[in-house]
């Protein structure tokens, strides 16, 4: 096709969590319509689309006939394997593009592709064997965390090796397949920074964001991060370089480690929008969902203006533990965002939904989103 994909054409998304589901409503507000394609029925995604395709990621029959009758495709997780994304990319325009999954989707090519294009990354070592273990442990010191290449492991693939730990148990507990590891880094914050770039290379950006994290899960979000502007400038930069070197269209988001030094290291990329980039939808002109639509379909990027500091608060299956949490009493706080993604089973650690709100400042609006939050627990 060519020219931009306007309103009234089909966008298709692979996958059908919370991700699809408010690029599913941002899409649909401005008249598009969503296909969305899992192995999953009655999905996050699915409730919003207008047509929800039930299939195997593997069935690439399925991908074809799902990606025929869609003007672009795009996806909302990056654990779809390279065939599927081909399959589709026979038919229509896959954006991000295949490579860039390809390299996202596996820690081992992720790392060497940012060293390579001299992003800074904690040291690292490529692990094929215990041996390689036992040798590399020597270069990158303890402490130090070993992580499976591969993802999907949810959450087991990683060992945080200390001054004790035994090497034969991290190898195992990554599961005895190909790992990174990683020196540990004393950080003193985690930042991140959610981008886009267009089908013409233009580039937008929705700020330095702080992260705090609880068992390995997003916890809170706050916006703008309490950084230097030196930490900012750098951290924009260093996102803009990625988005540009991968040639992503789409929506990209970059992890940091912030060393207490002032030193940003790239912890991890995720090629689409982020956990970390919810609050954009109540907080600014336009939200990461709406600006990965708008450059899949080649249209100019929206203004990403922040309109007040904002946080935003994940909601896990944990809350769920003693009872339904209590909607009404967080309702009854005027200012603050409740979005819930439709999920019926609240397991321990699933994201189940977020809370948003806006203040003066992003340390006010934490406190308050954190307030809020507690508001909701039996
Ligand atoms: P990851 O799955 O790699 O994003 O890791 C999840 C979380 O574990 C990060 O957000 C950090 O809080 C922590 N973590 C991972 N790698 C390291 C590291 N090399 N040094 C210190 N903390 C880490």
């Amino acid at each position: 096709m060519k020219g931009p994909i306007l309103p009234g054409a089909t966008v298709g998304v692979l996958g059908s969590g919370q991700l699809g589901r408010m690029f599913a409503i941002a899409a649909r507000r401005m008249g598009y319509r969503v296909h969305t394609f899992s192995p999953d029925y009655d999905t996050p995604t699915g409730q919003v689309a207008d047509v929800e395709v039930r299939a195997e990621y593997e069935d690439l029959d399925a991908v074809r006939a799902f990606a025929s009758k869609v003007d672009v495709v795009t996806f909302e997780f990056e654990n779809v394997s390279s065939a599927c994304a081909e399959a589709a990319a026979s038919l229509v325009p896959v954006r991000p593009a295949g490579n860039v999954l390809h390299i996202t989707q596996n820690r081992k090519r992720e790392k060497t592709f940012l060293a390579a294009a001299g992003i800074p990354v904690a040291p690292f070592a490529v692990i094929d064997s215990l041996a390689a273990l036992e040798h590399e442990i020597g270069r990158i010191g303890r402490p130090a965390v070993l992580k499976s290449a591969g993802f999907g492991y949810d959450g087991k693939g990683q060992a945080k090796i200390g001054p004790e730990t035994d090497l034969g148990a991290a190898w195992k507990a990554v599961g005895e397949q190909e790992a990174v590891l990683e020196a540990f880094i004393d950080f003193e914050c985690e930042v991140s920074v959610v981008a886009a770039r267009s089908l013409t290379g233009e580039f937008a950006h929705f700020g330095v964001v702080e992260n705090a994290h609880a068992n390995h899960i997003l916890d809170v979000t706050i916006s703008p991060a309490r950084v230097s502007e030196a930490v900012r400038r750098d951290a924009i930069q260093i996102a803009h370089a990625i988005l540009a070197k991968l040639e992503v269209v789409g929506v990209l988001c970059v992890e940091f480690f912030l060393e207490k030094s002032g030193r940003l290291l790239v912890n991890e990329l995720a090629p689409r929008p982020h956990n970390s980039g919810h609050f954009t939808f109540d907080a600014n002109v336009t939200c990461q969902f709406e600006q990965q639509l708008r450059a899949i379909c080649g249209l100019p990027l929206g203004s990403t203006r922040q309109y007040r500091p904002a946080a935003m608060a994940n909601l896990l299956g944990d809350l769920w533990s003693s009872g339904t949490p209590d909607w009404q009493r967080v309702c009854s706080l005027g200012d603050v965002k409740l979005h819930l993604y439709g999920k019926a089973a609240a397991r321990a650690g699933r994201k189940m939904g977020h809370l948003t709100v806006m203040a003066d400042t992003a340390a006010e609006a934490g406190e308050r989103v954190r307030m809020a939050r507690d508001l909701l627990r039996r």
